[in-house]
């Protein structure tokens, strides 16, 4: 059966109305047309850039510094990875990729603690889950460079991560970046996230990107920029822990930060929620919703090739959501979908150009 739809697609500059049409949800057409329908914005779906879907499964309310909540090889999170089974935990974390699914994030970025099992615990979640695209950063299980583990991480996933510099003797996080961009995988690193650290250090380490950047300084930023090395800001897994990272000096250094949400034991891998809280926290700075909503969309896909819909190439192949707007909201989209964005206002989920069947998931 044939269905037309009208909406608006979003674009930063100028929005265009285009119909959409699809037989038995596969869409066969998205054409330019004369008819605005500002109630429902097409977007390419969200970029949740940092999770660690792993430790949904902590049922546990962490009190603590940083170091003593997830630092390895002793914090509490690996702490209880060692407690509670892999299995166990598989069921939380497969509603946390379900959940943020149902909020229109179609891709995110996670590291994968516990070496090759936790690697392979996500995997098998992700290859029973259709229409989310989970890209791995593997953390090694130890702080040491194993070639033979870190052979069989890269083989099974995206790059690899580590957890700080702190942790880790420079030579031979040095040697494992080499080994890894051999591979052409990527490399990535939490970066001065409860207290400055030595940014000369990391542009040696020369990571593809790097997880917060909370107590970076102004020059620090500039050296990373300088550097092409890209940025995910965390503002609630920061505001856990009391701290605000300087997004402001990062936008005004022509820096374009991606937006993740840490660790899920601490904060649901929920996008609307980062949003809202990051609008919150930084509007007074200057930051707008568009800021906001960038480095949940189009941010992301440039830094990390994420492939999207894009005006004017409207490829009916692509990945894309609709957002329900109300007339009211239709004035200021991006507002309404960084401040009031929730899942239900997510009307449709096209994968592949493929209408997928709404999942009605909560995240616990
Ligand atoms: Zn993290």
């Amino acid at each position: 059966m044939k269905e037309s739809t009208y909406g608006m697609v979003y674009d930063p500059d100028h929005m265009i109305p285009v119909e959409i049409v699809t037989e038995d949800n596969r869409v066969i057409s998205i054409t330019e047309t004369n008819r605005e329908d500002h109630t429902r914005i097409i977007l390419p779906g969200f970029v949740n850039a940092h999770t660690h879907i792993g430790d949904c499964g902590i049922g546990i309310e962490p009190f603590g510094t940083v170091k003593e909540l997830v630092a390895p090889p002793d914090g509490l999170k690996h702490k209880m990875y060692r407690e509670v089974s892999i299995h166990e935990r598989m069921e939380y974390s497969r509603k946390a990729v379900e959940g943020m699914l149902s909020e229109g994030i179609t891709h995110f970025i996670d590291f994968r603690e516990e070496g090759v099992d936790g690697t392979v615990m996500l995997r098998s979640i992700l290859s029973g889950i259709e229409g989310i695209e989970g890209r791995i950063m593997s953390v090694p299980s130890l702080q040491n460079f194993d070639i033979k583990e870190v052979n069989k991480l890269i083989s099974v996933s995206q790059g690899i991560a580590v957890s700080g510099l702190a942790e880790w003797d420079l030579d031979v996080l040095s040697t494992l970046r080499k080994f890894t961009k051999n591979a052409k995988k990527k490399f990535t690193i939490h970066f001065s996230e409860d207290k400055r650290e030595d940014v000369e250090k990391l542009i040696e380490i020369a990571p593809d990107y790097i997880v917060h950047g909370t107590f970076c300084t102004e020059t620090d930023l500039a050296r990373i920029h300088e550097h092409g090395i890209k940025i995910v800001v965390c503002p609630r897994a920061n505001l856990f822990f009391g701290n605000v990272a300087p997004l402001k000096v990062m936008l005004t250094l022509g820096i374009k930060p991606l937006l993740g949400t840490d660790n899920c034991f601490i904060n649901r891998p929920s996008i609307f929620a980062e949003m809202e809280l990051s609008y919150k926290l930084f509007h007074h700075t200057g930051i707008d919703a568009r800021d906001i909503l960038a480095m949940a969309t189009f941010n992301a896909y440039n830094a990390m090739g994420i492939d999207h819909l894009e005006y004017p190439d409207l490829d009916i192949n692509k990945t894309f959501i609709t957002f329900r707007m109300s007339e009211r909201d239709a004035k200021h989209p991006e507002y309404a979908i960084v401040n009031f964005g929730t899942s239900d206002r997510i009307e449709d989920i096209f994968i592949n150009g493929l209408k997928k069947n709404r999942l009605s998931t909560t995240y616990h």
